[in-house]
């Protein structure tokens, strides 16, 4: 037990130790310059290209997306995630060995070049991503969670990072198995991360670029809004796909059928969904809003043509 008390104490020590010296310490193989960085070009690029061109440089909703942004990608880690996350791994770890299983391994990948690596990491975690993705709307429990993400009704780049801590629980368990099983020899996956905050951030961006061909395999702002209609084709939505849209086309769940510019953002009743940060976040876990969601749901399937 000790061990476990340790380890939960050592990671908020060590989170917090990190934290501070990537504030500290600007330099290229920092996440806190680069998601500032990132933030800070597609904001311009929102102000030079507007899609919509008479949304405030400052949307609604701008200053509480920053801040999810700033719980999501450090906060959160800080406050309990990291901790929670070390001692599950090694208790699983432990109950592994009760079988005599010493690690998960069975595809080593580390003689590939670094390159093919990443690529196959990228791609991978983006396949279960988007199976996640599926399940968040599937189920009404994580539907409760996801909605922090779907409350959004102006669409902005810094929307990317508006989701309930929740989210980042369900999609690292599921995504650990799986990654666990690849004996990646590659520890740093930096680029992988920056590189998928970046398509996030554009698939949420006030911007019109084109893609030409290239969005039948990339998520794009033209693509994604459509996820975010308040009125879904489907009652459990459509365009899934985090940073690559190939999933949606392959597997028929791509829905594009016109300009959806000026379209109505987030679900029925978004109007009576709490506004404030912390509200959100308890918002999942109130009695009260499973008998709601049922009542909606009774009423969505009745009003739903199914595209099944
Ligand atoms: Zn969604
Ligand atoms: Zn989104």
């Amino acid at each position: 037990m000790e061990k476990y008390w340790n380890i939960f104490t050592n990671s908020f020590s060590d989170y917090w130790n990190y934290l501070s010296q990537e504030m500290l310490h600007p330099n290229w193989g920092n996440y806190f310059y680069w998601l500032l960085g990132l933030s800070l070009f597609f904001w311009l690029l929102e102000m030079l290209l507007p899609w919509r061109k008479d949304q405030d440089r400052i949307r609604q909703d701008f200053w509480l997306d920053g801040f999810y942004m700033f719980f999501n990608f450090f906060l959160f880690s800080l406050v309990g995630f990291n901790a929670i996350s070390n001692i599950g791994v090694e208790a699983f770890n432990d109950f592994l060995q009760l079988f005599g299983v010493q690690n998960l391994v069975a595809f080593e990948v580390q003689q590939w070049p670094v390159w093919a690596q990443l690529l196959t990491l990228f791609v991978l975690r983006d396949f279960i991503q988007w199976n996640v993705h599926r399940l968040l709307h599937r189920f009404e429990f994580l539907w409760r969670f996801h909605k922090v993400h779907h409350s959004v009704q102006q669409m902005g780049f810094a929307a990317h990072l508006r989701f309930h801590w929740g989210e980042t629980v369900v999609y690292r368990t599921l995504e650990y198995i799986p990654l666990a099983m690849i004996g990646f020899g590659i520890q740093d996956f930096f680029l992988v991360h920056i590189f998928a905050t970046a398509i996030g951030h554009f698939n949420h961006s006030n911007l019109h670029l084109p893609l030409g061909p290239f969005r039948f395999l990339f998520n794009n702002p033209q693509m994604h809004i459509w996820h975010h209609a308040k009125d879904m084709p489907h009652r459990y939505g459509a365009n899934y796909g985090i940073s690559l849209s190939l999933w949606d086309y392959l597997f028929g769940t791509a829905y594009v059928p016109e300009d959806g510019r000026d379209i109505e953002l987030g679900f029925k009743e978004v109007e009576t969904y709490p506004k404030s940060f912390l509200d959100q976040q308890f918002y999942p876990f109130k009695k009260g809003a499973n008998k709601h969601e049922q009542r909606l749901e009774s009423k969505l399937a009745k009003e739903t043509i199914s595209i099944d």
